[in-house]
């Protein structure tokens, strides 16, 4: 790959996000089946439905650009979907695995903060104005999707992983006992 100008690398970033994304819409459907808490399933549903848009986006400045959004894979979104993934194959109680589903949801989101954040300013340097508008749409919901993500774990679910179901019923057996 020749970096030789910001436009060769905007549309590097662009290809690197455009893959990731895909990788998040085919991810998103398994993490809201596999979370417990109705909330975060409808956060997961919700996000991919936002993810078909952010994909939309990306298709309308490719096209604008007359390139193929197509030719690069990102390692670090297949990696940090690969750790996720784990999640889903572990012995784990609900409300421990909607913890950690919640952390891995968090760090996709911070990998497409950085990722939109940079084409958001390459894309205003390079005077892309309908460009800057759209990736700047998509940074404010990966923004929001991840303030939404903290409230859930902040607001229930942490605490709830703090003393999951198992321990509830030995804690109770031994208050009984006591
Ligand atoms: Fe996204
Ligand atoms: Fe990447
Ligand atoms: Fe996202």
């Amino acid at each position: 790959m020749k970096l030789d100008s910001l436009e060769t690398l905007y549309v590097e970033e662009l290809r690197d996000l455009y893959n990731a994304e895909h990788q998040i819409l085919k991810a998103l459907p398994k993490m809201a089946k596999a979370a417990s808490s109705s909330n975060l399933q409808k956060g997961f549903q919700e996000h991919l439905q936002q993810t078909k848009g952010q994909v939309e986006r990306l298709d309308q400045i490719f096209a604008d650009l007359g390139k193929s959004p197509k030719g690069k894979k990102c390692e670090a979104m297949e990696g940090l979907l690969k750790e996720g993934a784990e999640l889903l194959d572990a012995e784990a109680e609900p409300s421990v695995l909607d913890a950690a589903l919640i952390a891995a949801a968090q760090r996709v989101e911070h990998y497409e903060i950085a990722g939109y954040g940079c084409v958001r300013t390459y894309a205003k340097l390079l005077g892309h104005g309908e460009a800057t508008t759209l990736l700047q749409q998509t940074l404010d919901e990966e923004k929001s999707t991840d303030e939404k993500l903290t409230k859930l774990a902040v607001g229930s679910i942490n605490t709830e992983a703090v003393e999951p179901e198992e321990q509830k019923k030995s804690s109770t057996q031994k208050r009984a006992r006591a």
